[in-house]
């Protein structure tokens, strides 16, 4: 009886049920995030206007625009160019960067998608932590051979985040270097454009896939830091996600400064030392001293910085002061406890 009871108790007080408010567009998944093959924003944008079959432009200015502009969004738009949302500026592919137009084009994206993952997709959350100036390409980089390979293996075709970064010029993967103009028409292409397709050109409309390595990665000078500069890039897309905490510049600089005492205890134990670390020692004194509100450049500072004291940027951006210091201590065979740091 008492089981009935409990029946009838649950049919006049359903628990509710989890359902998803219903979304204005399709919940669908961005690839590879929380690796260095994250999936970019502007390839997240094109592929939800693929997956409805609609063209980027009618995308944005049908649901995008409206939500960005508010009351300054006027129909007669819908006759321009994607271009005229963005600026001028933004419609470059630093919109997968840290701009204002980037959080508004998140904004809106995340309210018609349901999603709170899609900030990943650009370097949002290093905006006033790590200087974005020269830190990304005007016009769009791809790998061929990724997208050959996609396109074989049946797989979702789509362009990375990493290929946004000036300093990824060649496919780890692949070890060929990163095409900028489309092989047939020679044009440098948008991230966004009107009629974006993943991988074809926006402006001939030919595939941008090959089988062929045209330039070989072995061609860069200084493969060695390049490789290096690649590997930390894809390091700082894969962590973001994973942080505990939202990052501030007062913690990483409070991290730069024990490494840099550790520097200085290499070199005071082992003055030969000094060849490898003065120079990045005088910059991170530099960066400590007078620059301790500004952002920290990630190629010419903290990758180079990490390299030296022998930890990867994850560690880095990830570990807390106290995991790192001890990471620190042993990587460098420092003798030093860390109780003696905080004292
Ligand atoms: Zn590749
Ligand atoms: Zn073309």
């Amino acid at each position: 009886m008492s089981n009935q009871g409990d029946i009838y108790h649950e049919l006049w007080n359903p628990k509710s049920l989890d359902i998803r408010q219903p979304t204005h567009l399709f919940f669908i998944e961005p690839i590879e995030i929380g690796t260095s093959n994250t999936e970019s924003l502007s390839s997240y944008l094109t592929r939800l206007a693929q997956e409805h079959c609609v063209t980027p432009k009618k995308l944005i200015m049908r649901e995008i625009a409206p939500l960005i502009m508010g009351n300054n969004y006027h129909t007669e738009m819908q006759s321009k160019n994607v271009s005229t949302i963005f600026g001028n500026s933004d419609a470059k592919p630093a919109i997968n960067g840290m701009r204002e137009m980037t959080r508004s084009l998140v904004d809106a994206l995340e309210n018609l998608t349901l999603r709170q993952d899609l900030k990943f997709l650009s370097c949002l959350t290093w905006k006033g932590i790590i200087k974005e100036r020269g830190l990304f390409r005007q016009n769009k980089a791809w790998c061929p051979l990724c997208f050959e390979q996609w396109f074989i293996k049946k797989q979702p075709l789509y362009e990375p985040l990493v290929w946004s970064f000036k300093d990824v010029n060649f496919c780890l993967q692949h070890h060929c270097q990163l095409c900028d103009r489309c092989p047939h028409c020679d044009s440098a292409l948008k991230a966004i454009a009107n009629s974006s397709r993943l991988g074809f050109c926006s402006r001939c409309k030919s595939w941008l896939g090959s089988e062929h390595i045209k330039n070989q990665a072995s061609l860069i000078d200084d493969l060695e830091t390049n490789c290096q500069k690649i590997t930390g890039i894809g390091e700082l897309i894969a962590v973001t996600p994973m942080l505990k905490f939202p990052p501030t510049l007062s913690d990483l600089m409070r991290k730069l400064q024990i490494i840099h005492f550790c520097f200085e205890r290499v070199v005071n134990q082992d003055l030969t030392q000094f060849i490898a670390l003065g120079k990045i020692m005088e910059q991170l004194k530099i960066t400590l001293t007078q620059h301790q509100d500004k952002p920290l450049n990630l190629i010419n500072l903290l990758i180079p910085v990490c390299d030296r004291a022998k930890i990867s940027l994850a560690q880095f951006l990830s570990q807390d002061f106290q995991t790192l210091s001890e990471i620190l201590f042993t990587n460098l065979n420092i003798n030093y406890t860390v109780n003696q740091i905080i004292e």
